[in-house]
């Protein structure tokens, strides 16, 4: 009924829906019966949920929102999707992005542009703009995204929902078409941190199937959210409160400090110093990583060919055809970043800075349980506003790619409203401590 103005999704499963909802039916007795005793391993029962367009369903069609796939069909569903199945949750359908997720308004979408909720002519943020978009406008209960650079929270702060970037490893990328492999992570968005909690309690854990999935125990998270953050220590990093941060954005913020204080946490001012070179390492890292992966896309092993005399014409006319530009711009940069003669000056220095970027945090987590920041410099902007300039749009992203950089988890709450626009708080965490994370931002919430 919503999706009309909002389209949020690229592909809706009606009937798949209807079917699976009808078998789920005859199971509520069982079910019902089974909570009575406590058990609370269905808690997704016939939860309507929906899932971005790179992560693959069976079945269904996965683009990645990219033309080149316009006629692909997922074989398999991916790890995160398979165990979301196990729960019986219901798939209502794929959500729109920006192209193989690079971006960060949902505009660069080889489909349609997705609108914010709160305000149609604003963006909802990228790249996961139709997960972000689906969960704040009530059309499903949570929705999976990905995030390489900031791809979960910064949509979730721009639509006034919660999302979350687990650690990288703990949730399984198989299935998940590949941007930046040593970036990318799968988490969910959902409206209140309790359901963020369950909904990553299903999809995290060890995946023989992806070889940087970690062999680590997954605790129980809802046991978590106790409400009780006294002695909690916050730390309060300068270069996230500089130039470039909207003062409505700010004030905010600074209210969500003070009600943690109220409730017992303790904060003070830390310095991150190689952040500043952050969005440089990564604008290197990424665009290397993905001009990798896309090469894939050939027109002979996946999707949409564009036949041609030779097979090299083949390949050429295919990928001119079915990338857009954000794609093609990045492929470029990824390319030459890797080049010979190049990798030394370019992509090594960024793997050096990203270690730099990794050792600020572990310093400050010495002496601190968690970070807090803006999630993003300022509110949703309007469709539009950024597109013909990609390096302000890679601004937007300033403080949500240090997190994949580092490899650590961070989750963007919702924390009042700049403008009648949402704002997003951000907590960051140790490396496999989204225990704390959800505990935090559950009691703010
Ligand atoms: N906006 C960033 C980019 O364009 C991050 C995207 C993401 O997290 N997938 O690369």
């Amino acid at each position: 009924a919503t999706d009309g103005k909002i389209k949020a999704f690229l592909h809706i499963a009606a009937e798949e829906a209807m079917e699976r909802a009808k078998a789920l039916d005859e199971q509520v007795h069982d079910i019902r019966q089974r909570s009575a005793t406590g058990d609370l391993s269905h808690l997704l029962f016939g939860i309507p949920g929906a899932i971005k367009d790179n992560l693959n369903t069976k079945g269904l069609p996965t683009t990645a929102a990219s033309k080149i796939l316009a006629n692909y069909t997922s074989a398999y569903d991916a790890t995160a999707v398979d165990r979301l199945n196990k729960e019986n949750y219901v798939l209502v359908g794929k959500t729109n992005m920006d192209e193989f997720a690079m971006g960060s308004s949902g505009e660069n979408s080889g489909y349609f542009p997705t609108h914010n909720p709160w305000d149609l002519e604003r963006v909802p943020g990228g790249s996961s703009s139709g997960s972000a978009a689906a969960v704040s406008a009530g059309q499903v209960l949570f929705a999976l995204g990905s995030d390489t650079g900031g791809s979960i929270r910064q949509p979730a702060a721009y639509t006034g929902v919660v999302g979350l970037k687990p650690t990288y490893g703990l949730v399984s990328r198989f299935g998940l078409i590949s941007y930046a492999s040593s970036l990318d992570q799968i988490g969910p968005f959902t409206q209140t941190v309790e359901d963020a909690a369950v909904v990553l309690q299903a999809i995290a854990g060890h995946d023989p199937h992806d070889s940087t999935s970690a062999n680590v125990a997954v605790p129980r998270y809802l046991d978590a959210l106790t409400g009780d953050i006294k002695g909690l220590r916050i730390a309060l990093p300068s270069e996230y409160f500089e130039e470039g941060l909207d003062p409505a954005v700010r004030a905010e913020v600074e209210k969500a400090i003070r009600v943690l204080e109220s409730l017992g946490a303790t904060v003070g001012q830390v310095s991150l110093p190689h952040t500043k070179y952050a969005l440089a390492a990564y604008y290197l890292i990424a665009p290397a990583e993905a001009s990798s992966n896309l090469a894939r896309f050939d027109g002979v092993r996946y999707g949409v060919r564009t036949e041609a005399d030779t097979l090299v014409e083949m390949y050429k006319q295919t990928r001119a055809q079915g990338f857009g530009e954000e794609v093609k711009r990045r492929i470029m940069l990824g390319t030459y970043a890797l080049s010979s003669g190049y990798y030394d000056a370019y992509y090594l220095r960024a793997q050096k800075t990203r270690t730099l970027i990794k050792q600020d945090f572990d310093h400050v987590f010495a002496s601190y349980d968690v970070i807090l920041s803006p999630t993003a410099p300022t509110t949703a902007f309007k469709i539009g506003a950024k597109v013909e300039d990609p390096v302000t749009m890679y601004l937007n992203d300033i403080y949500t790619i240090p997190v994949n950089l580092a490899g650590i988890p961070a989750i963007s709450v919702p924390c009042g409203l700049a403008d009648g626009l949402p704002v997003g708080l951000q907590l960051i965490g140790k490396a496999f401590d989204e225990t704390t994370l959800l505990r935090v931002a559950h009691a703010y919430e």
